[in-house]
C-alpha cells in the first residue's frame, strides 16, 4: 500500500514510522497508510516557513486571492469524492461529508476576496503636521494544530485566513483523519502555494503538535481542554500568541410557548446528527415544565426511528462513532448516567451492522439534574440528557451554570424572551429556534469561559489573531 507523505519545504516526505488510517463503518477497510512525522520533521518545516514567508508577503494581493481562489474552486469541483473520503475516514454521513468540503471551499473563496479587500487607517496626529498610519502585519509562521471532528473545515478556517493575511503555515491534523489534511495539503500544493508557505506534518500529538507549540510564532488550536490547557501554558511560557477553541456542554432551552415540531427538530439535529460528535451540539436540554412530558415523548420517538449505519450507505443519517476509544468513552457516560439517576428513556446499544464498525444508538436520559456528570462533562457522543425546569429564569440560570460557553439555543415565540437570552445567555454563540450547531462560514466563532482562549475564528474577525498591528508615524518634511 502506497504511504502518504508530509509535506515539507514544498516536498512531499515520506517517513520510516506510519499509521493505517481505518474506517470506522468498516474497520476491514483501510483507507491508506500514513506517515508519522517526527520533531525533526517539525524543526525544517519551521525552517522551511521562515524562509519562505518573505516571499509570500510579498507576493502581490491579487497573486495571493488568486491561489486561495483556486483551493476553493477544486474543492467545490471535487466536493463530492472528499465528502465521501471524509465520511471514510472520520464517520459522518456521505451528505454530511460532502457538506463539510463545501463549507471548506467556500472559506477558502471568501478569504481570496478578503486578501485585496484588507486595509489599515489613516488618521491624523493630535499634534501638528503629523500623519499616523494603522497597518496590519502577519505574525510569522503559525502552526495549526486540528482535531478529527471537522478534519476539512476546521483545518481551512486557520489556514485560509493564515495564508490571506501573508502567514506561513504548520499544520498538524488529528491522528484519527489524516486522509482529509493530506487532501487539502495536495490541493494547496498543486494551486500555487510556494513552496515552504504551507507544510504538513502529520504525526503524534505530544511530539508533533507539542513540537509545533515550542517552534512556531503563534499557534492555533481546536481540540479538548485537556490539550488546550497544555498549549496555553507552553505558549505563555514562550510569550507567543495562541487561540484555543475546545469543548462544550450547550444548552437548548425550550419553552412551554415553543414550536414542539421546531422544538423536536433542533434538539434531534443539534444533539444528535454527526453523532453528536460536534463542539457545538446541544448536550443539555433545559425543558420547561409545561411542555416537558409532550417534548420528551416527540424526540424519543424521532430516535427510535433514527437510522444509524455505514457512513456511505443511502438512508444513513447518523454514521457510526469515530473510533474504539470514543465508543468506550460514550459507553461509559451512558453508565455514569444511570448510576447517577438519571433515567435512560431511549438508551443508546452497541449495534451490529454488515460491516464491522462502531455503531452505537442515541440515547436521551430524562430527569436529570444540573450537577449531574452527564451535564458537567463534554460526552461527545449521541448522548443527551433533559432538564426539567419551572420557568425562564430557571431555564436561564441553568442554561449559564456550566464551566463551558460555546453554544446555547432557545426555543420560543416569544421576542421578549428570545432577546432576553441572547443578551444574557454566557455563550459565544446563540441560536432562536435553531439548532445550537450550524453556522455561517463568514461571520465570527468561538465561545467563552472554559470553551474558548483568545480571539475570534472565521469571517473578518480571523486578523485579529492572524495579524499584528503597526502604528507608524510620520511628518513630511
Ligand atoms: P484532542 O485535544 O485530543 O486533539 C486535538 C489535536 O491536538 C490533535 O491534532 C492532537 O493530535 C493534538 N494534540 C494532542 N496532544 C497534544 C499536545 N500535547 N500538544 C499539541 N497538540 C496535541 O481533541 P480531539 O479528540 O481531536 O477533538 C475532540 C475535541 O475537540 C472535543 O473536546 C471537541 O469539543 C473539540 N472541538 C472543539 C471545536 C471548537 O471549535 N470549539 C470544534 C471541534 C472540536
Amino acid at each position: 500500500m502506497a504511504v502518504f507523505g508530509n509535506l515539507i519545504a514544498g516536498e512531499w516526505r515520506v517517513g520510516t514510522e506510519t499509521r493505517a488510517n481505518i474506517n470506522p463503518s468498516d474497520t476491514n477497510d483501510v483507507i491508506g497508510e500514513f506517515t508519522v512525522g517526527s520533531r525533526r520533521d517539525v524543526e525544517d518545516a519551521v525552517a522551511a516557513a521562515r524562509q519562505a514567508m518573505k516571499g509570500w508577503a510579498s507576493h502581490t494581493e491579487q497573486q495571493r486571492a488568486d491561489i486561495l481562489f483556486r483551493v476553493g474552486e477544486e474543492m467545490f469541483a471535487r466536493r463530492e469524492d472528499l465528502g465521501e473520503q471524509l465520511a471514510r475516514e472520520e464517520g459522518k454521513t456521505r451528505a454530511e461529508g460532502i457538506g463539510e468540503v463545501i463549507r471548506a471551499s467556500q472559506i477558502f473563496r471568501f478569504f481570496a476576496g478578503e486578501v485585496v479587500r484588507f486595509g489599515g487607517e489613516f488618521l491624523p496626529s493630535v499634534r501638528p503636521g503629523i500623519d499616523v498610519s494603522i497597518r496590519r502585519e502577519p505574525v510569522g509562521v503559525v502552526g495549526l494544530i486540528t482535531p478529527w471532528n471537522f478534519p476539512i473545515a476546521i483545518a481551512a478556517w486557520k489556514i485560509a485566513p493564515a495564508l490571506a493575511y501573508g502567514n506561513a503555515v504548520v499544520l498538524k491534523p488529528a491522528d484519527l483523519t489524516p486522509a482529509s489534511a493530506w487532501a487539502l495539503a495536495d490541493i494547496l500544493h498543486r494551486a500555487g502555494v510556494p513552496a515552504g508557505v504551507f507544510n504538513l506534518v502529520m504525526g503524534r500529538g505530544t511530539i508533533v503538535g507539542q513540537a509545533i507549540v515550542e517552534m512556531t510564532d503563534a499557534v492555533s488550536f481546536t481540540g479538548s481542554v485537556a490539550t488546550g490547557t497544555g498549549i496555553v501554558q507552553t505558549a505563555a511560557s514562550r510569550m507567543i500568541r495562541v487561540q484555543c477553541e475546545m469543548g462544550g456542554k450547550n444548552p437548548l432551552v425550550v419553552m412551554d410557548d415553543a414550536d414542539l415540531d421546531v422544538a423536536i427538530n433542533c434538539a434531534v439535529d443539534g444533539s444528535f446528527f454527526q453523532t453528536g460528535q460536534r463542539c457545538t451540539a446541544s448536550s443539555r436540554l433545559i425543558v420547561h415544565e409545561a411542555i416537558h412530558d409532550r417534548f420528551i415523548a416527540g424526540v424519543a420517538e424521532r430516535l427510535e426511528k433514527i437510522v444509524t449505519g455505514h457512513a456511505l450507505e443511502a438512508g444513513t443519517q447518523v454514521g457510526p462513532v469515530v473510533d474504539a476509544k470514543q465508543l468506550e468513552q460514550d459507553l461509559s457516560y451512558i453508565d455514569i448516567g444511570e448510576k447517577g439517576g438519571a433515567h435512560a428513556l431511549v438508551r443508546g446499544q452497541r449495534l451490529n451492522r454488515e460491516t464491522p464498525g462502531f455503531y452505537l444508538s442515541p440515547t436521551l436520559f430524562t430527569e436529570t439534574t444540573n450537577d449531574m456528570r452527564i451535564n458537567r462533562e463534554e460526552v461527545f457522543g449521541p448522548v443527551a440528557a433533559v432538564i426539567r425546569v419551572k420557568d425562564y429564569e430557571e431555564a436561564l440560570a441553568t442554561a449559564n451554570d456550566t464551566p463551558f460557553g460555546l453554544s446555547s439555543g432557545i426555543v420560543t415565540r416569544s421576542q421578549k424572551l428570545s432577546q432576553h437570552f441572547q443578551a444574557n445567555s454566557e455563550s459565544g454563540l446563540t441560536m432562536v429556534n435553531l439548532p445550537t450547531a450550524g453556522l455561517d462560514y463568514h461571520v465570527p466563532f468561538g465561545g467563552r469561559k472554559g470553551s474558548s482562549y483568545g480571539p475570534r475564528e472565521q469571517g473578518r474577525y480571523a486578523a485579529e489573531f492572524y495579524t499584528i498591528v503597526k502604528t507608524s508615524y510620520a511628518m513630511p518634511v
